[in-house]
């Protein structure tokens, strides 16, 4: 398996905070890769990231997440509590309604 660093580059920590809200306009940018399946927002450092349906199906954080399919996933994104920009590894991930977000 690939580790995280191999996954998604060599990144800073950000500073634990736990009072951001997701950026509506972030969440609605086109994916970077075109591999990506969903953005995952993290409260803990505000980063705003996406992920490969490799990475859900790779990491137990992400096991509730697995067995959905790719429609699952539109208009919505996953929260975390902790991500692996300012922790060691996604903490709490759970599906969320992009128009939840205000
Ligand atoms: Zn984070």
């Amino acid at each position: 398996m690939k580790t995280k660093v191999e996954l998604l580059g060599v990144v800073q920590k950000l500073p634990i905070t736990d009072d951001n809200q997701p950026d509506l306009a972030k969440l609605n940018e086109p994916f970077m890769a075109k591999e990506s399946v969903v953005k995952v927002f993290c409260s803990g450092c505000g980063h705003t990231s996406e992920i490969t349906k490799g990475i859900l199906d790779s990491f137990p954080e992400f096991a509730p997440l697995a067995n959905l399919s790719l429609d699952d996933f539109l208009d919505k994104f996953v929260q975390v509590r902790r991500c692996v920009i300012c922790d060691t590894k996604w903490r709490k991930a759970e599906l969320v309604n992009i128009n939840r977000v205000t």
